[in-house]
């Protein structure tokens, strides 16, 4: 029952994106092989960030994609180490992978040795074409096997498809370029100076994340398993699971710098997202053992000051904060029986 109802509420945020673009009409007839479309144009230049000795980002302002924004939605992190530089999450188009390299290209000249797939929704992916294509097809691209094959699949032709759908067609000429590199947790990769520690803790986000800690620097790159500001699509994933995750990493590491794929990255992030979900989760564990049901949830975890004082500073929170807590009722209630 649970897993029905649950699986409703999936099918419902696909089908919640924006209408269909009119422009694939205006593509030559022998458009359609992904060689032949006319890519969208260049995305703006986002400026890059130092967070550390080794790790830069170029951060995403907004929490979703639309046509103005071309897709970037998520940050894209660079590890630049003496031997090599890594990218973590490609962004979510050709085009943004582009303007990402353009911007890395102002803090070095060595070439990017790697690609790391925090998971598999397809705004920490579509990129990889872009970096393929700077780099050459032979570099890299890390990522569980379960992130591997979810992009290899239907999954990676729905996220594209619908990227190009949420942008009015601006990544078109995104080629879908899965990892080929299968890891695990306790994988390292040394850079020279700078080491890449690889976590994964269970189901968090999705079944398949994976964190990139620094050791150096003390920084921890979390995918999605920790966001700022941002509503994340919990969908596949696990409000008690991303709990214990962000417990594990704690333990694990000497992390002071968290580095959301979503948001601005710093000590805050931390103590941000763990209180929203423990917020959110124990509100949920409450109502399920009070016979409240599913459409009282909301109303329940805004009694806690810390889901409700988050609601103004969130992007999107009035859209999305009810199938948010749905998602961790329904986990809660699976949780009890
Ligand atoms: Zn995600």
């Amino acid at each position: 029952m649970a897993i029905t109802r649950r699986n409703v509420l999936a099918g419902a945020a696909v089908a919640g994106g924006l209408p269909l673009a009119t422009y694939n009409l205006c593509l030559p007839a022998w458009a359609g092989a992904d060689d032949d479309v006319i890519p969208g144009p260049p995305v703006k230049d986002q400026p890059i960030q130092k967070l550390s000795a080794h790790v830069y980002m170029v951060e995403a302002p907004d929490g979703f994609p639309t046509p103005e924004n071309q897709g970037l939605m998520s940050n894209i992190i660079f590890i630049v180490g003496r031997d090599g530089v890594i990218v973590i999450d490609t962004g979510a188009s050709l085009q943004i992978a582009q303007m990402s390299i353009r911007q890395l290209r102002t803090v070095t000249k060595g070439p990017v040795t790697g690609i790391v797939n925090t998971h598999y929704h397809g705004d920490h992916w579509l990129g990889n074409h872009g970096f393929v294509e700077a780099y050459g097809k032979d570099i890299p691209i890390y990522a569980m096997a379960g992130t591997r094959k979810a992009i290899e699949g239907g999954t990676g032709t729905s996220w594209r498809d619908a990227m190009l759908k949420w942008t009015n067609q601006a990544s078109a000429g995104t080629r879908i370029v899965p990892p080929g590199k299968d890891i695990d947790h306790g994988f390292t990769l040394p850079l020279g100076d700078a080491t890449l520690r690889f976590h994964h803790y269970g189901t968090a986000h999705t079944p398949f994340d994976i964190a990139v800690e620094v050791p150096e620097d003390g920084v921890m790159c979390v995918g999605d398993i920790m966001m700022d500001r941002r509503i994340a699509n919990m969908e596949d994933g696990s409000y008690q699971g991303t709990l214990d995750a962000i417990d594990k990493l704690i333990a694990a590491s000497k992390t002071s710098v968290w580095v959301p794929a979503h948001g601005d990255a710093g000590v805050k992030v931390l103590d941000w997202q763990r209180s929203l979900f423990a917020g959110i989760y124990e509100a949920c564990t409450r109502a399920v053992k009070q016979g409240i049901p599913l459409e009282g949830a909301l109303a329940e975890a805004m009694k806690d000051p810390r889901v409700s004082g988050k609601a103004q500073e969130t992007k999107g929170w009035a859209s999305n904060i009810g199938k948010y807590v749905s998602i961790a009722y329904l986990e809660a209630e699976q949780a009890q029986f």
